[in-house]
């Protein structure tokens, strides 16, 4: 099988033995900090893409690959992000903006989208393919690691399910729910 070069191998084991959870954290919010990903970030006005959840959910991921200090890089990111959207969004024109934000230009480009594929399936197997989180996991880092970024709630017009993908949000350029109506009237 193919060595992701993104992500490290066993030579920095005892490195990644070294870190407890408070230096993954602290790794983490140094992440969010990168100008690339704070701009994806302040650019998702409404949290459609990135609320809370979904980015606990990459922390969480990310401790369970066992990331080193080098893993927590901007492609890792996004490509966690991903596979968060893939298993609890699965919103298909989110998960093309997260794949156009990590390959840029590439993006429709085959080879580029490939690596990317593999790079996906390569995190999934550092994780024995253990996707699922649920709200107490969430809730655990949360209370252990207070941080702004926990504070991204998504807005009520991305809280659903997303049917028509065309039907746009006028303040972020996300799809909204499409049971928006009923939804307000509750
Ligand atoms: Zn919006």
């Amino acid at each position: 099988m193919r060595q992701n070069p993104n992500m490290s191998n066993s030579n920095n084991s005892f490195i990644k033995r070294c870190m407890n959870l408070q230096d993954h954290a602290t790794c983490f919010f140094k992440l969010l900090c990168k100008p690339h990903i704070k701009e994806f970030l302040h650019m998702d006005k409404c949290c459609a893409l990135i609320d809370k959840y979904i980015l606990v959910g990459v922390f969480i991921y990310f401790l369970r690959a066992e990331f080193g200090v080098e893993d927590y890089s901007t492609r890792n990111f996004y490509i966690a992000l991903y596979l968060c959207h893939e298993i609890y969004e699965e919103v298909n024109s989110l998960k093309f903006q997260i794949a156009k934000r990590c390959l840029g230009n590439c993006v429709r480009n085959r080879d580029c989208v490939k690596r990317f594929d593999e790079d996906r399936f390569y995190l999934l197997q550092r994780m024995n393919f253990h996707v699922i989180y649920d709200k107490s996991h969430c809730n655990l880092i949360f209370s252990r690691f207070p941080h702004v970024v926990w504070y991204r709630i998504r807005s009520d017009v991305h809280h659903g399910v997303i049917v028509d993908e065309d039907k746009i949000c006028s303040a972020c350029k996300w799809p909204v729910v499409s049971n928006l109506k009923l939804n307000k009237l509750k």
